[in-house]
Formats: structure tokens, sequence, C-alpha cells
């Protein structure tokens, strides 16, 4: 294998790579491009894991850095990365635009998503498939690394989770001496992260390496650098939770969020309310020193939970329309939130603290 493989090489490592990690792999073909090539994909980690990941590289076939990524990531997945595999899941395309790989060129559309694209898209960004989506590419002039997020700019907790990833990546890499810039400007569109987000709630990442600056094996290198911590990171530290975005609407003083007993279940739930989020309307009150108050609605036959943030104290009094309910804390920091489950319709939930 040359320094950049071509299109035929990146298929024989990713079928070579399962075959030698049968336990923790395997390969299949995501797709057809025009020209007839398969897509070869990757998948590693359990069925039913906390965290799914997608890791789509090489879509613009003249970015050459990209060509390696896909496999160093997974060598470090069976390598170095500890027990990263058993909760989470990762779904690899180390090449995603065959033709334009084998052909050495850009080959995409400049206005939107090819047809294989929008293919990848439908069959791997289901809504209980997906968490997190990377796309990468990379530089052939220039000194730059970055790491972009620009399609989550609507909800202020998903900023904050994708200002905290992006921090970590850039810190992770930072510490193997790549230093990446972070991107979080609104004009930014690679047409294939906006999609995931808006269907599946995923967090999503541009990636620029660059292949110009570090060649083939140390573009791979900084972009693994940076994709460590995804796997380390939760999506907001006192979330506690892996790369979840599983609060829909609201604010840190009350949100919404998705309810499921599998991780799979949550994923759904998360993207059905996802996608009903203009319907709902939420409005925290804080009347006095200890009581809040969270007026919401869910659509018909939605089922969700209400986080009310509180104050200090102990929780005396939790109501939900007005009768007294069962309520859950969710304490992953000093600040806290009394939660109750609640089904479509109009609401007010009301918590007296002490
Ligand atoms: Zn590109």
């Amino acid at each position: 294998m040359s320094d950049f493989p071509g299109y035929d090489d990146i298929c024989d490592a990713t079928f070579g790579f399962a075959a030698r990690h049968a336990a923790a792999a395997r390969a299949f073909e995501a797709g057809r491009s025009e020209a007839g090539r398969p897509v070869p994909a990757l998948r590693l980690g359990p069925d039913d894991a906390r965290t799914e990941l997608l890791l789509a590289c090489g879509r613009h076939g003249s970015e050459l850095g990209t060509r390696r990524v896909g496999l160093a990531l997974a060598d470090w997945l069976v390598g170095d990365a500890g027990d990263v595999l058993q909760s989470t899941a990762v779904t690899i395309l180390p090449v995603t635009n065959p033709d334009g790989c084998a052909r050495e060129e850009f080959g995409a559309p400049d206005d939107g998503t090819s047809r294989l694209e929008e293919e990848l898209l439908a069959s791997l960004v289901l809504p209980d498939k997906v968490d997190a989506v990377v796309d990468v590419h990379s530089l052939h002039a220039g000194d730059m690394l970055a790491v972009i997020d620009a399609h989550a700019q609507e909800f202020t907790l998903d900023d904050l989770a994708h200002e905290e990833l992006s921090r970590s990546m850039a810190a992770s890499a930072a510490a193997e001496g790549f230093l990446f810039e972070r991107h979080a400007a609104g004009g930014y569109n690679n047409f294939f992260c906006a999609p995931c987000y808006e269907r599946a709630h995923a967090v999503v990442f541009g990636m620029e390496t660059n292949h110009f600056l570090f060649g083939a094996r140390g573009a791979a290198e900084a972009a693994v650098a940076a994709l460590k911590a995804i796997f380390q990171a939760s999506a907001l530290a006192w979330q506690k939770e892996p790369l979840s975005l599983n609060a829909v609407c609201g604010d840190q003083g009350g949100f919404i969020r998705a309810v499921g007993a599998t991780p799979a279940g949550l994923r759904r739930s998360r993207a059905e309310l996802w996608k009903a989020r203009a319907e709902m309307k939420v409005e925290r009150a804080v009347p006095s020193r200890k009581e809040r108050r969270l007026r919401f609605s869910l659509p018909a036959g939605a089922e969700a939970e209400a986080c009310l943030r509180v104050a200090e104290g102990k929780v005396m009094r939790v109501k939900l329309d007005g009768e007294t309910c069962a309520w859950t804390e969710f304490v992953p920091s000093p600040l806290r939130w009394v939660c109750v489950r609640a089904s479509g319709g109009e609401h007010e939930l009301v918590v007296d603290a002490d």
C-alpha cells in the first residue's frame, strides 16, 4: 500500500481488518457508487451499545488525508482504546465516495448531497442508530486542522454539548502535538451533518485533517488524536452521559428530555420528540426562592420527562397539573433537577423546596 492508499487498497484493508478482528468487527457493503463500486464499511462494538457513532471519511475523493483515518481509528479501538467498545459501537466508512477516490477527484455536488450520500443517510442515520457523526475531510493546502460544529446552533444545550466536545477533541489532539482550531461558523455547510442532526438529533462534527502538512499517516494520526476524545468525553460534563443530546427543548433551567428503557429506545424517543420540538412550549417561572414552575406542552401520544432545576434545600412537594406526583432527582453536579414523567397535552409542574 502506498502512503496514500487507493480505493482497492482501502477495501482490502477494511475487509482484512474485519477478518483479523472477527470478534470485535465486521465488514459490510454500505452502498454502491454510480459506477457500481461498493462503499466498504466497518462495524465495531455491541448491537445494544449505549453510544453509537458514525464516522464518514473521504466524501471528497481528492482529499487524500482522509484515506487512512477510518482504519487508523479502528486500529486504535481494538488496540489502545481500552474498554471503549464495551459500551460504544462505531460504524466507519473509510471511503464514503468510492468513485471520487478511484478517480482522485473531488467528485461530489457542491450544492447538496449526492444520491449515494442520501442512500447512506437513509440506511445508517436511523433515529435509533446514531448519537454522534463525524464527517472527516482533509485539506490539500494551507496549514489548518479544524473541528467544526455548525449545524446545531438552535438550542442552547446542544451548543454547550458541541462546544464541550470540540474543546475536548482539540485538547486531545494538542496532547499529541496536533493543534486543531475549533470552528462554529454558521455559514459552514458540508451537507451531511445537517440531516444527521435534524433526523436523529445527533452530535455532529465536520473535521479537517491536513495531508498537505502531515502526509497520509500524519493526517490520520491527527484525526485519530482528536477523535479519541469523543469516546471518552461526555457531551455535557454535567450530564454524565456520553454523547447524549437527550434534552430536546427548553433551557438549562427547565427542559424536556427523551425517555427510554434501552439505549435504542432512548434514541428513538429523542428523535421523535426532536421532530415535534416546535410544538412544545417550555416556560419556566420562579415565583419565589422556594418555588419553581414549568409550563410545557407535549404532542399527542408523546412520552417525555420534564426536568426543572431547583435551588438548594430538600424537595418538599412536586405537583403535576395540581396533583402530587412521583419524581426523580437528576443530580449530575451541584446543580440538580426534579424530573417528572408526562405524556401528551399541556402541563404545569410545580416544585417546592425547603
Ligand atoms: Zn472536503
